[in-house]
């Protein structure tokens, strides 16, 4: 009996991998289609300052599919990452994020935009050219976009990256570390990167004030950045208590469903030119 079930798990499990695969398979054919067919979307969730000051947005890309309806990119970019498609697509939303500046440079509404970059993306040979184009094809005002990056960029030719951000950096453009605290990154690296802001990840605000552990956490991250005199933006606000505390805490910057969901850039845009 034992036998039959242990046959049986076998034959569930290999059946479910299939089923995965051929889904995976299913996206990267559709994935690769879906740039030709303009299927992304620009999203953006607004980042506040202290209280309520909206002081700009962050972009982050949707994949309207024609079946599954929209797609996560927690999904998709995986994907990308590894088809290489996050180098197209990435210089898409590159591109969009500049022409939003543009136009709220336009309108004289000083907000800052950031854009999420894939550690494939950063170092591709040809990442800065690609970057100086976009910028000046679209005229956007370069201390206007933000670039995040991860601490998973960090891992090797840690010379090449802090090279290449110096330079980005030289032009105006200011570097954001995203998701911080879940990488690898020691305080060395940090203070040798021409870095403006540290992203507290999601996971350590989830819980405070509550648990104990994560509040002191909270706590020293926002001790680090301010040592190496970066701002600091909070991610996944989502009660006024969380916001309470890490304001308290020394935080600056706020981005979270509390605050703002993330909704098309066009429909922002709107609400911004009022
Ligand atoms: P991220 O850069 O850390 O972005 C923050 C994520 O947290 C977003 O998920 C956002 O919708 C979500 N979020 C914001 N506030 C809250 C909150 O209060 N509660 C909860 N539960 N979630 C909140 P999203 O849009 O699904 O993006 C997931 C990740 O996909 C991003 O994480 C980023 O790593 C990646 N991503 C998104 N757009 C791009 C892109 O254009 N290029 C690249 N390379 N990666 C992207
Ligand atoms: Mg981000
Ligand atoms: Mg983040
Ligand atoms: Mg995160």
């Amino acid at each position: 009996r034992a036998k039959a079930e242990g046959r049986n798990r076998v034959a569930f499990f290999e059946a479910a991998m299939q089923a995965s695969l051929l889904h995976r398979y299913e996206l990267e054919q559709d994935l690769r289609a879906a740039l030709r067919l303009g299927q992304f979307e620009l999203w953006v969730q607004a980042q506040f300052e202290g209280g309520a000051k909206m002081n700009g947005a962050e972009a982050l890309v949707r994949w309207r599919h024609p079946v599954r309806g929209l797609v996560s990119p927690a999904e998709f970019i995986p994907i990308a990452e590894e088809t290489g498609l996050i180098v197209p697509l990435g210089a898409w939303v590159l591109r969009s994020a500049c022409e939003a500046i543009r136009a709220l440079q336009g309108a004289g509404r000083s907000l800052r935009i950031s854009v999420n970059v894939s550690a494939r993306q950063f170092l591709e040979h040809d990442f800065i050219a690609q970057v100086r184009e976009i910028l000046e094809q679209s005229g956007a005002d370069p201390s206007r976009l933000t670039l995040e990056l991860t601490e998973s960029v960090l891992i090797d030719s840690f010379d090449v990256v802090a090279g290449r951000m110096r330079e980005l950096h030289a032009l105006g453009i200011r570097f954001s570390l995203d998701d911080f605290g879940t990488g690898y990154s020691s305080l060395a690296y940090l203070k040798r990167l021409p870095l403006s802001e540290l992203k507290i990840d999601r996971s350590f605000v989830r819980d405070v004030p509550a648990d104990p552990e994560d509040a002191a956490l909270v706590e020293g991250i926002i001790a680090v950045a301010h040592l190496l005199h970066l701002d600091v933006v909070a991610e996944g606000v989502e009660t006024p208590e969380q916001q309470q505390f890490l304001r308290a805490a020394g935080c600056g910057s706020f981005q979270g469903f509390l605050l703002h969901r993330p909704q098309p850039i066009d429909d922002w845009l709107k609400d911004v030119f009022g």
